[in-house]
């Protein structure tokens, strides 16, 4: 029996690289048209107009616990 020794060790294979392809990434979401008019004026608008029963009138953000500036009490939301 013959044992023969390759005097390098065997090579890799070269030039068949994996190449490892990121992948693509996602599309955005689609953005409808009245989305994103919202979103170009800024948002939401999370404000709403509170009338108290002392007859104050006032804009305040939409919130659970909205005083009235006038005399103090809680909104009802
Ligand atoms: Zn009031």
């Amino acid at each position: 029996m013959t044992v023969r020794h390759f005097p390098f060790p065997h090579k890799a294979v070269r030039g068949r690289r994996l190449h490892v392809v990121p992948e693509p990434k996602p599309r955005p979401e689609p953005m409808h048209a009245a989305e994103r008019r919202m979103r170009d004026a800024g948002g939401p608008d999370d404000r709403a107009c509170y009338s108290c029963d002392c007859g104050f009138i006032f804009v305040a953000p939409v919130s659970t616990s909205v005083d009235c500036p006038h005399c103090g009490s809680a909104q009802a939301w």
